[in-house]
C-alpha cells in the first residue's frame, strides 16, 4: 500500500534521516585536571565550537582542582562539516578525575557511564518504543576515549595504568601525552618508549587501526603513520602567534621561539586530528559497534541468562 509506514519501516526512516543530517561522533576525554583537555578540545574543533561557545577553561578561570567534589561528566555539542559529510560531535569531558588524595576509584564513574551508554542503546533495540528509537537514532556510545597523560618524562602512574585497564575493554583508547611543548623532542621520544612497554606490560589495549588484506597503500601509511605517533605528543593553544616572517600560527611561545601546534614537526597534533575526524572516524565508530559494544552485548545476555 503506498504511503503505508508500518512499524517495521521505521528504523530503517529513522536511519536515512540520521544519515541526511550527519553522523553522531562521540569522543570522551579523560585526565587529571589541568592537563589541557579543554584547550586541546577547543584546538580540535575550534571553528565549530566558536559557534556553540568555546568550552571554559576551568584553570583559567581560577577553579582549582579541589572544587569538584565527585567525577561529573559534562557535554558538548557540535556540527561539524568535512568535505561535505556532517557529523554532531560530542565531547564528553569527566572533570574532577584524579583529583582526590585517594583515587583508587576514579575509573568508576567513567567506566559507569561508558556502560550505561551501551545499556541504554541495548535497550532500545531490545524493546522499540518511539522514544527508544530516537536513542537509537542519537547513537550516544562513546566511539573514542582520548587519555591525558602527564608529561613527567618518567613512566605512567599507577592511576593511568588502573584506568586505562579498567577502560580499554569498553572504549577505543587513544592515549595522548598532554603539554607535549613542555618537553624536548628527546624527552618525547623517550617517554613515548617508556608509556608504550608500560602499556604492554600492563596488558593495555590500546586502539589499533585494523589491517585488511584489501587495504591500498594509502590505508596501510596511514595505520603504519599512527602506530608509529601513538601516544600522540600534543599541543594545545587557541592563541594566534605572529611569526618573524609575518605568518600567523597558532602555538606557545618560549623565550628560545614558538611552538606550533599545526606544524608536523612541532608535534603530533595534526596526526591526531587528521586520524579523528578523517581516516579512522568510521572504523572508530564500527569497532564501537561491532566489537566493543557486541562484547558488552554478549555478556550483559549472558549473565541474564538469554
Ligand atoms: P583541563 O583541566 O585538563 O581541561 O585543562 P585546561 O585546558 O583548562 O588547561 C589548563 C592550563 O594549561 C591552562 O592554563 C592552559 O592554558 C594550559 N595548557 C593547555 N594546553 C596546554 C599545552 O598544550 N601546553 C602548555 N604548556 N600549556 C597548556
Amino acid at each position: 500500500i503506498t504511503g503505508y509506514v508500518g512499524f517495521a519501516n521505521l528504523p530503517n526512516q529513522w536511519h536515512r534521516k540520521a544519515t541526511a543530517k550527519g553522523f553522531a561522533f562521540n569522543l570522551m576525554v579523560c585526565g587529571e585536571s589541568g592537563l589541557g583537555k579543554t584547550t586541546l578540545v577547543n584546538t580540535l574543533f575550534a571553528k565549530s565550537l566558536e559557534d556553540q561557545g568555546v568550552l571554559p577553561s576551568k584553570v583559567d578561570k581560577g577553579i582549582g582542582p579541589e572544587v569538584p567534589k565527585t567525577v561529573e561528566i559534562t557535554n558538548i555539542t557540535a556540527n561539524i562539516e568535512e568535505s561535505g559529510v556532517r557529523c554532531r560531535l560530542t565531547v564528553v569531558d569527566t572533570p574532577g578525575f584524579g583529583d582526590y588524595i585517594n583515587n583508587d576509584l576514579a575509573w568508576r564513574p567513567i567506566l559507569d557511564n561508558v556502560e550505561k551508554r551501551f545499556n541504554d542503546y541495548l535497550d532500545a533495540e531490545n524493546a522499540p518504543t518511539r522514544t527508544q528509537l530516537r536513542n537509537l537514532e542519537t547513537d550516544k556510545r562513546i566511539h573514542a576515549l582520548l587519555y591525558f597523560i602527564q608529561p613527567t618524562g618518567h613512566s605512567l602512574k599507577p592511576i593511568d595504568i588502573e584506568v586505562m585497564k579498567r577502560l580499554c575493554d569498553r572504549v577505543n583508547l587513544i592515549p595522548v601525552i598532554a603539554k607535549a611543548d613542555t618537553l624536548t623532542d628527546d624527552e618525547v621520544n623517550t617517554f613515548k618508549a617508556r608509556v608504550r612497554a608500560d602499556i604492554e606490560h600492563h596488558g593495555i589495549k590500546t586502539y589499533k587501526p585494523e589491517e585488511n588484506d584489501y587495504d591500498d597503500e594509502d590505508t596501510i601509511m596511514e595505520n603504519r603513520e599512527f602506530m608509529a605517533k601513538m601516544p600522540f605528543a600534543v599541543v594545545g593553544s587557541l592563541t594566534q602567534i605572529e611569526l618573524p616572517g609575518g605568518r600567523r600560527v597558532r602555538g606557545r611561545k618560549y623565550p628560545w621561539g614558538v611552538i606550533e601546534v599545526d606544524n608536523e614537526d612541532h608535534c603530533d597534533f595534526v596526526k591526531l586530528r587528521e586520524m579523528l575526524v578523517r581516516t579512522h572516524m568510521e572504523e572508530l565508530k564500527d569497532r564501537t559497534a561491532q566489537t566493543l559494544y557486541e562484547s558488552y552485548r554478549t555478556e550483559k545476555l549472558m549473565a541474564m541468562g538469554i
